[in-house]
């Protein structure tokens, strides 16, 4: 029995009904033998992190929803002197809150700041899968039963294999810990930009646009709006050329595209 929870990043709308009902469930509620209360402020058990990327009028959101990966490999687990973490038979990592004494050894050891140090109860705390959920006969945790778009699951691995895991990805797969949260549809970098003739202030549709990195190229043609887009792109630096029946070749030369990247409108000088 090995328990996964999913993530598709497409579906979520970023309302923070899984933040808060995990609030809900966890906060002033003791959970033991898994957890005491999460304190009112300072944790979040599951955490949305906003990406904002490009610049008016290309602009894009979207949202990822953060746990405890529940790691095959913990380095948390590694790290505590106490033995205070372990991994449940269904997959789960712990933090025991009785044998926990706060030492704070395991924080720097998760590459993924997914443990937080509850200063007043002296421990370290986590989320827990909703362990105490499952173990009442629930099939979910709190926060993906409560998501309205299903952008979160959560099951059997060997179940979910096919249908999600196949394709999708980890987060920080280099971490050696072999996370279990698995995601689909993480967004990639876009470069995009609008090409137009300043000679009649028209915008040039059918511009051909190549972008180029470690000796892979990219090309796209603008559209009915003079707009062009590479979607999905790894970060790295590109080299984005653009070419137009009567018009000189524009470049930009090793656009650096660590985030997303509007090069706004473009004007290309007549041949
Ligand atoms: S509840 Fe679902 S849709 Fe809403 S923020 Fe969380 S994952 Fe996204
Ligand atoms: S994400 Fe961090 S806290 Fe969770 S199991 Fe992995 S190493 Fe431990
Ligand atoms: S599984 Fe439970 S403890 Fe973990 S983030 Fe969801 S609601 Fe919170």
């Amino acid at each position: 029995m090995a328990k996964v929870i999913t993530v598709d990043v497409a579906k979520c709308n970023g309302c923070y009904t899984c933040q808060t009902v995990c609030k809900d469930e966890h906060v002033g509620n003791d959970w033991l033998p898994y957890a005491k209360a999460q304190p009112d402020i300072g944790q979040f058990w599951v955490k949305l992190e906003e990406h904002v990327g490009g610049s008016v009028p290309k602009v894009r959101s979207y949202y990822i929803p953060k746990f405890c990966n529940h790691c095959e490999k913990p380095a948390c687990a590694a790290a505590c002197g106490q033995s205070a973490i372990y991994k449940r038979g269904d997959g789960l990592v712990i933090i025991d809150p009785a044998k926990c004494t706060g030492c704070g050894d395991c924080l720097p050891a998760c590459p993924y700041q997914s443990v937080y140090l509850n200063e007043d109860a002296a421990i370290c705390q986590k989320c827990t899968g909703c362990a105490h959920l499952l173990d009442a006969g629930e099939k979910l945790p709190r926060c993906v039963e409560a998501c309205p778009t299903d952008a979160l699951g959560f099951g059997e691995k060997s179940d979910l294999q096919d249908d999600f895991i196949t394709g999708a990805t980890v987060l920080r797969p280099e971490t050696g810990c072999y996370p279990q949260v698995f995601y689909r549809n993480i967004p990639g970098i876009f470069i995009a930009g609008a090409v137009f003739d300043p000679a009649v202030m028209e915008v040039i549709i059918g511009a051909r646009v190549r972008a180029t990195n470690g000796g892979k190229t990219w090309e796209v043609v603008t559209d009915d709006f003079g707009d062009f887009w590479f979607t999905d792109l790894a970060a790295g630096k590109y080299d984005v050329v653009i070419e137009a029946k009567g018009f000189a070749y524009k470049t930009f030369e090793k656009v650096d595209a660590t985030a997303d990247i509007n090069l706004g409108d473009i004007p290309l000088s007549r041949a």
